[in-house]
């Protein structure tokens, strides 16, 4: 059959995301069943209000700040003020020495990787991703005709292993992706598995004489539990570039806001950095929302309700493990990690009878796992664990 979409969207439409087709079908079950009745585990999307300074800070603006000013235009790096508020709370919180000028304000980390994808990728570029990693990594990757390059996954603890980094490594890596705390696996990276990377990319870089980023998508960076250090990966590798969204940590998702930190120390940084605002203006982001940079930038030190996360993360694995799953206990972000006793596809169909949706692993290129987004209201939790306990029974478990 003839088609008039460009070959690229019209594969996209034969293969859309596995996560958005269980969100749909978590709509499709309410209407059927009654929302109470539906455990929608599918979607990154967090259920607990952004916090109460947020609205504040944007009715203070709107009501103080000239309109021009607060719905105009600006550098398309964002405001320079903004800027400099986000690069001195980087620098109180890791002692780092940016300034505005490392600073790009971004409509998400969607956007921002976009942006700094854009500005490094030349056609037939790799860049490799760690299993299991967010699968939009693949698209955004192939928007600027790189190809996206697997390291398999350490199903052992789901660490990295930075032998399996180096055999993935080729002339034409660019850049390798590493987002901890992790969307699936709720694992933090340690500070020796960031070493163990560091150590490959360095030694990569020499023997090829051209420079492999580490691009640090970071938006569950605040969801931490139990006091659990995230390594600040500019302090361990020359060549980081950092990815920030407040989607998450401040559940502001559909505000579309974030930043990328581009150190002064990369390689190529000028050219880097300059071409990464030209990509932010192309790309026809032109800027990130203007009443969002500066609503953000009276909030830095706001911090979402981890305590209720941590709360929710308690009741889901303990439901879960009495249940009779096997699954680790996440460290951080808003995801259980579970593994099937069956095939991944087959586990998230059979859970579809209790009513409770989950997204198989296979969608983060690791079989044989599920993952459950617990930030959903504890009512969610606690109404789907009979769900899970019979599923538990029917699969012998
Ligand atoms: N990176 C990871 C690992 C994510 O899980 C998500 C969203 O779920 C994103 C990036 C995109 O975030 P944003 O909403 O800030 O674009």
């Amino acid at each position: 059959m003839t088609h008039h979409i460009s070959e690229k969207m019209f594969g996209l439409t034969q293969r859309n995301s596995a996560v958005r087709e269980m969100f749909e079908e978590g709509g499709r079950l309410a209407a059927l069943y009654g929302r109470e009745n539906v455990f929608d585990f599918s979607l990154g999307n967090p259920n607990f209000p952004a916090p109460e300074k947020i609205k504040e800070a944007i009715c203070g603006i709107l009501e103080s700040e000239s309109p021009t000013m607060v719905h105009g235009y600006m550098s398309n790096a964002g405001y320079p003020d903004v800027r400099e508020a986000v690069a001195a709370s980087l620098n109180k919180r890791f002692a780092t020495s940016f300034g505005a000028g490392n600073i790009i304000m971004t409509v998400g980390a969607a956007g921002g990787l976009n942006v700094i994808l854009k500005t490094l990728l030349n056609p037939g570029d790799e860049v490799l991703a760690l299993a299991p990693y967010f699968l939009e990594y693949g698209n955004y990757v192939n928007n600027y005709d790189g190809v996206l390059v697997v390291v398999p996954a350490n199903t052992a603890d789901f660490q990295p292993d930075a032998e399996a980094v180096r055999k993935a490594i080729t002339p034409k890596t660019k850049a390798l992706i590493i987002n901890s705390p992790n969307n699936p696996t709720g694992v933090v990276y340690s500070a020796e598995t960031i070493k163990s990377i560091a150590a490959v990319l360095e030694s990569k870089q020499r023997e090829y004489g051209h420079p492999i980023f580490i691009l640090a998508d970071e938006p569950y960076r605040e969801l931490a539990y139990d006091g659990v250090e995230v390594p600040w990966l500019t302090g361990f590798y020359q060549n980081t570039i950092v990815g920030y969204s407040w989607s998450k940590s401040l559940s502001l998702p559909g505000e579309r806001i974030g930043y990328l930190v581009i150190p002064s120390e990369i390689d190529d940084f000028s050219l880097i950095f300059d071409a990464a605002c030209i990509a932010n203006r192309v790309l026809g982001f032109v800027n990130a929302p203007s009443l969002m940079q500066r609503a953000v930038a009276k909030c830095l030190d706001e911090r979402t309700d981890i305590d209720a996360y941590d709360s929710n993360r308690k009741l889901l694995y303990n439901g879960l493990k009495e249940a009779g799953f096997e699954c680790a206990y996440p460290q951080g972000a808003f995801y259980m990690w579970v593994k099937t006793p069956c095939d991944d596809k087959e586990f998230c169909n059979l859970a579809k009878k209790y009513n409770i949706l989950v997204v198989p692993g296979s969608s983060f290129a690791c079989p044989g796992y599920v993952r459950i987004a617990y930030c959903v209201s504890p009512k969610t939790i606690e109404g789907s664990i009979p769900g899970f306990v019979k599923l538990a029974k029917e699969l012998g478990l």
